[in-house]
Order: structure tokens, then C-alpha cells, then sequence
């Protein structure tokens, strides 16, 4: 189980949200085919046909046009402005991500999120409107890194860069022992927001929710004192 698997985020969010990804390099596709998995209406563009004819081959999108992001006609044309959420997965192509950036904010598009290559491109990315910028490489050679020290650390939604809600299994130190008796705010700064165990997901639990080795808690927390749990 993971935060994924349960959804709980994600379903907040899923009625009627529609997302376009622009650019359907590696990044593009696997943004494309999750979001379609998930069941989300996606529209996947690229200005190579090549890609565009793979996307649909492959059913990785709902819909995949071949366009020039540059063209705000082209990207009006596509409804590409009327969607929820715009992903530009365009890394390698500096002036064409800043350009398709810059339009689909002018355009008055809601959440734009843009993938940088690197940190320079990342604050103009910044500049040009964009929601959120992502660093795919920078954050999975994080991710492995944690998940290489910190194995029982499941997953992790980063709420800001200093807080998060994590998926934790449940140490050997806290098996047995209430919540009560564990008191995690006071000694980590942590709050337990729900606890899986067996199936079974155990929302707000109560002080007296006593906790077992190998289930699955979701907290929330400080970065740092998220760090400092025994798992
Ligand atoms: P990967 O994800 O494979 O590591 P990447 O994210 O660095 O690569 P790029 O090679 O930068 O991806 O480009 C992603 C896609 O963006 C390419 O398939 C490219 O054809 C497409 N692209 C580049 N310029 C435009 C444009 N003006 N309009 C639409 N798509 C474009």
C-alpha cells in the first residue's frame, strides 16, 4: 500500500480535472500514461508525429495532437487552454519551454507545471508563471538516496520544501505501544493521521490506537523531525 494506491490525494482532485502534457519525450510519456492509468482525461502533444502517432498507438493519452507549443493559435486550437492543469515536459529545448510556459499562463491557464533541466532554466521557468517546476532527475536521485537509507520510509507527499506527509512502516521501537504512550508530536513534532493495518485504513486514530510493527502509518511533519523517527 502506498499513498498512491490509496488515492485519498488523488480523488480529491479527480472530478472533471483534465491535464494536457506538452512534449512527449520520456518524461512527457510517463507523466501522459500515469495520469490516463489513473483515469484522467489527458491530452498529449508533441511536435514530432512520430511521437504524437505512438502516443495514440500505445494509448498512453486520451487525445494526442501534433503541434508547436510556440504557436499560442495552435495551442487555442488544441483546447489546450481550457484544460485544468498544463504540463510542459519539455526539457532539452530552453527558448521552446520558456515560450510554451509563458503561453499557456498568459493564456490564463490555472496550474502549470514545467520540467527544468537545470536550476538556471528552473527561475526562468519561475519567471514566466510557471505553478510548479520539477527537477525529475534531481528529485528521483533524491528519492533513491532515501529510500537506500531510510527503507521503511514508503513514500512521501511534499506538501512545501519543509513539510510533508509520509508513508512510514512502523518501527520495532513503537510496536505495542499506544499513541498516547508514544507521544510523537511532543518527541518528533510528528502528527499520526492515520494508521493502515491489515487492509484496513485507520483514520484520526485515537491517543489509545495501539501500534503494530509492519503497519503502515501517514504523518505529518517537519522534513527534519520526519528524519529523526527510529525507522
Ligand atoms: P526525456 O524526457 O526523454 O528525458 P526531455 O524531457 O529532456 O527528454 P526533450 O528532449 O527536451 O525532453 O523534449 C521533449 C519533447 O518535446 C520532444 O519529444 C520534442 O519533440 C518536444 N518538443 C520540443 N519542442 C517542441 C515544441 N515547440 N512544441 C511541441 N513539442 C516540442
Amino acid at each position: 500500500m502506498n499513498l498512491k494506491s490509496l488515492k485519498f490525494l488523488t480523488n480529491l482532485r479527480k472530478e472533471n480535472h483534465q491535464f494536457a502534457v506538452i512534449g512527449l519525450g520520456r518524461f512527457g510519456r510517463a507523466v501522459c500514461s500515469s495520469l490516463h492509468q489513473m483515469g484522467y482525461e489527458v491530452l498529449g502533444t508533441d511536435i514530432d508525429e512520430k511521437l504524437v502517432t505512438q502516443a495514440l498507438t500505445q494509448k498512453i493519452a486520451s487525445h494526442a495532437i501534433q503541434l508547436d507549443s510556440t504557436e499560442p493559435a495552435a495551442l487555442k486550437e488544441a483546447g489546450i487552454f481550457e484544460m485544468d492543469t498544463v504540463i510542459v515536459a519539455i526539457g532539452n529545448y530552453l527558448q521552446e519551454s520558456i515560450i510554451t510556459t509563458l503561453n499557456v499562463k498568459e493564456a490564463g491557464v490555472k496550474c502549470v507545471v514545467a520540467k527544468a533541466s537545470s536550476e538556471i532554466h528552473g527561475k526562468l521557468l519561475q519567471r514566466v508563471g510557471a505553478d510548479r517546476v520539477v527537477f525529475p532527475e534531481y528529485e528521483a536521485g533524491c528519492a533513491l538516496a532515501e529510500n537506500l537509507t531510510k527503507p521503511a520510509l514508503l513514500d512521501r507527499f511534499k506538501l512545501d520544501p519543509n513539510n510533508s506527509i509520509v508513508e512510514v512502516l512502523v518501527p520495532e521501537e513503537f510496536h505495542g505501544k499506544t499513541l498516547a504512550e508514544l507521544q510523537l508530536r511532543l518527541r518528533y513534532g510528528i502528527s499520526v493521521l492515520a494508521v493502515a493495518h491489515e487492509d484496513h485504513l485507520i483514520t484520526n486514530p485515537e491517543p489509545q490506537y495501539k501500534l503494530t510493527q509492519g503497519s503502515i502509518m501517514i504523518a505529518l511533519g517537519n522534513n527534519q523531525n520526519i528524519q529523526r523517527l527510529p525507522i
